[in-house]
């Protein structure tokens, strides 16, 4: 065995593209393996299949230094590499809160008899404490080289958006191992990210696992808290943004992801945080978790309450209204419509009976795809042309920097209402824009 290891990344999504091609970039050689055909022919000619500021070029770099490609076959991934990270999906299942597990265990299915030497799998993938423990006894008892293949737990923290930082720099790395070669693999694996002072954690498998679902729960409640307060806030004329900004001087508290608004969504925090309160559930301490349901119910409410500030400023009826909604991803700089507020608000609207005209600077495609009921303009000024009310669902920078008399010239009626507190409301009223943001008094 090489001292650097040779490294496959099984599931090549967001997470694993991302992380196959910086650790091709950092100096590893490593093969992608996906069950998507296509994908991974996209890959192997250079294309990134979605949207991440900076990974197309870095991809074109990994591809030329022959240190990356992408294959559909276990063989060969079991044949070549020292490491092999899961990084495929664990959405939410149909038919419950719970994780679905169905895209780990087939990898594991395919990837297992084919492996015939010591090797060391890294789960990366979001799971379920235990799923390790499980996970781990199906290696032995399908592979060949039985308990020679060992199991690791690496829960990767990073964000879309800012993925290729939190790839090259993260602010920690986790290892769940069982022994000291494990943690010895992956600090071999890991040993240019750790060349520039990375903290890591080792720890049992457990926690490693527990550390994902608990930090994506701490981020959840952050948001839902100041979103609660936005609650009491509209009941009383308070403004939550101000009382944000009071909260965040309070180095205890800090200002991240204090941000009131429209609330969270994505392929990652609402799915994390029901599978996570399911589990506890399993293990009979629902309890201790149960205040995740309430976090949830109080994400779940922005929306509705978004869609109700709409239907306000317009009146008391959208039917007939145009809609112009600024934003379908379900955050800036991603093309990543998973659970995403901006066209849950945007749909429930057009089903209100109002024409609803979606713009979006990167996820177009996906939302088109996956709301053709929805209208789709070329630019933030064509969706608002002749609207009667712009809805600000994702915090774009091109939607904050937009000028409020530009705008203005384009609509029908001056209705801004802004779902993610991005705008600053005496800027518009200035303008003579009735402006609305949940938790604040509205402005005109
Ligand atoms: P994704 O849906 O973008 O990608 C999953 C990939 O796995 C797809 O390309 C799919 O074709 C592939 N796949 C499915 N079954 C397979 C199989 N049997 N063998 C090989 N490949 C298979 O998902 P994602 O957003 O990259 O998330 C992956 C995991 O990482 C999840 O557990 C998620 O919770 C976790 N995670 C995601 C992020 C994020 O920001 N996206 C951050 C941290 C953790």
């Amino acid at each position: 065995m090489t001292a650097r290891p040779r490294l496959t990344v099984i599931g090549t999504g967001y997470l694993g593209a991302t992380h196959a091609i910086c650790m091709a970039v950092l100096g590893l050689e490593v093969l992608g393996v996906d069950v998507d055909a296509d994908k991974v022919d996209r890959l192997n000619s250079g294309v990134v299949p979605f949207f991440e500021p900076g990974l197309p070029e870095l991809l074109t770099k990994a591809l030329e230094s022959g240190r990356l490609r992408f294959t559909t076959s276990f063989r060969e991934a079991a044949a070549f590499g020292d490491v092999h990270f899961l990084c495929v999906g664990t959405p939410q299942r149909a038919d419950s809160e719970a994780a679905d597990l169905t895209y780990l265990d087939a990898a594991v299915t395919s990837l297992a008899p084919h492996l015939d030497r010591r090797v060391l799998v890294a789960g990366k993938s979001t799971v379920p404490v235990g799923t390790a423990a499980r996970i781990a006894a199906r290696l032995r008892e399908l592979a060949p080289a039985g308990d020679q293949v060992e199991l690791a737990w690496n829960p990767e923290f990073l964000r879309e958006g800012f993925a290729v930082d939190d790839t090259m720099r993260p602010d920690r790395l986790v290892f769940g191992v069982t022994s000291d070669w494990a943690r010895d693999r992956l600090r071999a694996a890991f040993q240019p990210v750790l060349a520039q002072d990375v903290p890591v954690k080792v720890t049992d498998l457990q926690t490693a696992e527990l550390v994902k679902v608990a930090a994506n729960s701490f981020l959840a409640t952050k948001i839902s808290y100041i979103n609660a307060m936005a609650e009491v806030c509209e009941a009383t004329g308070a403004d939550v943004h101000d009382l944000a900004e009071a909260l965040a001087y309070d180095e205890r508290i800090g200002g991240r992801f204090l941000r009131p608004g429209l609330g969270f969504g994505g392929g990652c925090l609402p799915k994390d945080i029901r599978a996570f309160a399911h589990r506890a559930e399993e293990l009979g301490v629902g309890q201790a978790v149960g205040f995740l349901r309430e976090i949830d119910g109080i994400n779940r409410r922005r929306r509705a309450r978004t869609v109700d500030l709409v239907v306000a400023s317009c009146g008391g009826d959208v039917a007939g209204k145009r809609v112009a909604a600024l934003g379908a991803a379900f955050k800036p700089n991603s093309d990543d419509i998973r659970d995403a507020p901006a066209l849950d608000v945007a749909a429930t609207l057009r089903r209100m009976g109002a024409e609803v005209v979606v713009y979006d600077p990167a996820a177009m495609d996906n939302a088109r795809r996956a709301h053709p009921e929805l209208g789709y303009a070329t630019s933030a000024l064509d969706a608002a042309r002749d609207a009667d009310v712009v809805v600000l669902l994702t915090e774009w920078n091109e939607f904050r920097e937009i000028a409020p008399s530009a705008l203005a010239a384009v609509v029908r009626r001056t209705r801004m209402v802004d779902g993610r507190h991005a705008l600053v409301p005496a800027v518009w009223a200035a303008a003579g824009w009735d402006y609305r943001a949940l938790g604040r008094p509205a402005v005109q």
